[in-house]
């Protein structure tokens, strides 16, 4: 007789995780994996951290759950007073959630309701191409992933679509020296003006476009630009920081690349680095105020939640102490170089790209054109497969930018990763 059966694991011959530390994970047979993709991009401050996990037990066992209307809890007060200097959101207001897809549909909701209370009746989100930002209704109408969008478009809205900058296959072949930035801006300007601003509430993206396309990091020109055109059409800019944020790409947030200070941001995986599901949405002064005189309703029951915040808390005070976020540009530089010696010339690597530890290599059937492999050889998933048996493990994602599906291999390795096992990562892929 057996009993219910773990949907994920069924049918499916998988190893059983036994522990971590660091980068590093085994299994309960004793192997090592090298763990090159931070979970799902999500472990930042590496496995096993007993210092993480104190915490949580100390908050679980003093208190672990209140609700969020009825009382503050002081693991969250000194949470969002140390998170708060370094947010690149003007006045920040923190609205702690739960996950990636819960802080999407809390920053459309804020959208919304900001132009409602200013009287403007403003419904229409603009995405970008191939994006990802999460698998809940609203979070899947603002992706740009038409396959997994597919099933469910009776039900999705009234999202609309511009650009990515994804330079490799630029919508723009014949931009500027400097950039292609300002035709980006010019091509979500025109989908605004088609739209009509007063329809426009937001624009969502992630600073650095992560696992979905690919590490894209886009020309210096390009936030600059479009944060100008948005603003001028008094449209709120969304920086989905869940896979950018809290150190990833070398810089605390994503937005830190370029100076830009979005309206609103979303941040969650590495927030809590995987110990906990912790989602934050954060709103400048400005929306915050206007959406609170106009009662703007937050809160799902975990929001809150005293142990994630506790956890939260752990992990912002190591990634501070242990200097990680520095780190991690440093060794994202190290892996861009030795990825680039390893397989910079093979026949079937078209681009490598990346900042700080979020790196993609993007696998083609023909350099010269470009030409992806056919979907049904699934490469980058037998490559992924075959790095497991050597002890590393990578991530992978079909980039569909511009009307391609490609083969992406993604390497987001916990940022305490030593120098050693970066080239460890780097030989094994
Ligand atoms: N936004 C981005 C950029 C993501 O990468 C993801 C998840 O991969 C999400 C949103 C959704 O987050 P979650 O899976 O925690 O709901």
């Amino acid at each position: 007789m057996t009993g219910a059966v773990f949907s994920r694991a069924a049918g499916r011959d998988l190893p059983v995780v036994a522990g971590g530390r660091g980068a590093e994970l085994f299994d309960t047979t004793g192997r090592r994996y090298l763990d090159a993709a931070g979970g799902a991009i999500v472990v930042g401050i590496g496995h096993g951290s007993a210092e993480v996990a104190d915490a949580i037990a100390a908050q679980a066992r003093s208190v672990a759950y209140v609700h969020g209307s009825a009382f503050a809890s002081p693991s969250l007060t000194e949470y969002v007073e140390t998170l708060g200097p370094l947010l690149p959101v003007d006045d920040p207001y923190v609205y702690p959630v739960s996950g990636g897809s819960e802080a999407v549909e809390t920053a459309l909701k804020m959208a919304r309701a900001y132009h409602l209370a200013r009287g403007e009746d403003r419904s229409v989100v603009i995405g970008r191409t191939g994006a990802y930002h999460g698998n809940t209704r609203g979070a899947l109408d603002v992706s740009g992933r038409d396959g997994l969008r597919a099933p469910y478009l009776p039900w999705l809205g009234s999202a609309a679509r511009t650009t990515s900058p994804y330079e490799y296959r630029c919508s723009f072949p014949d931009s500027h020296p400097n950039g292609c930035g300002a035709q980006h801006a010019e091509a979500l300007e025109q989908v605004i003006v088609a739209q009509g601003p007063q329809n426009v509430a937001a624009f969502i993206a992630e600073p650095i476009a992560g696992a979905a396309l690919g590490a894209c990091v886009p020309s210096a020109d390009y936030w600059p630009a479009i944060t100008e055109v948005c603003h001028r059409y008094g449209v709120l800019v969304i920086a989905d920081e869940v896979m950018t944020g809290f150190g990833r790409t070398g810089r605390w947030f994503g937005s830190d690349h370029w100076g830009v200070r979005p309206d609103l941001l979303v941040a969650a995986k590495g927030a809590a680095s995987g110990y906990w599901p912790l989602g934050l949405t954060v709103c400048s002064g400005e929306v915050h105020d206007t959406i609170q005189k106009a009662g703007f309703v937050h809160g799902f029951t975990y929001s809150h939640h005293a142990v994630g915040a506790a956890a939260g808390l752990a992990v912002l005070k190591i990634l501070q102490r242990d200097g990680l976020v520095e780190a991690a540009a440093e060794r994202g530089e190290q892996l861009g170089a030795e990825l680039q010696k390893e397989l910079g010339d093979h026949p079937h690597v078209g681009d490598i790209r990346g900042r700080g530890l979020l790196w993609a290599v993007e696998l083609v059937a023909d350099r010269e054109t470009k030409a992806p492999f056919p979907r049904s050889e699934r490469v980058a998933e037998r490559i992924v497969a075959a790095a497991k048996e050597r002890g590393v493990l990578l991530y992978h994602s079909t980039g569909c930018a511009n009307g391609t599906e490609g083969d992406l291999l993604v390497f987001g390795p916990p940022l305490v990763i030593t120098p050693a096992e970066v080239t460890e990562v780097a030989k094994g892929s």
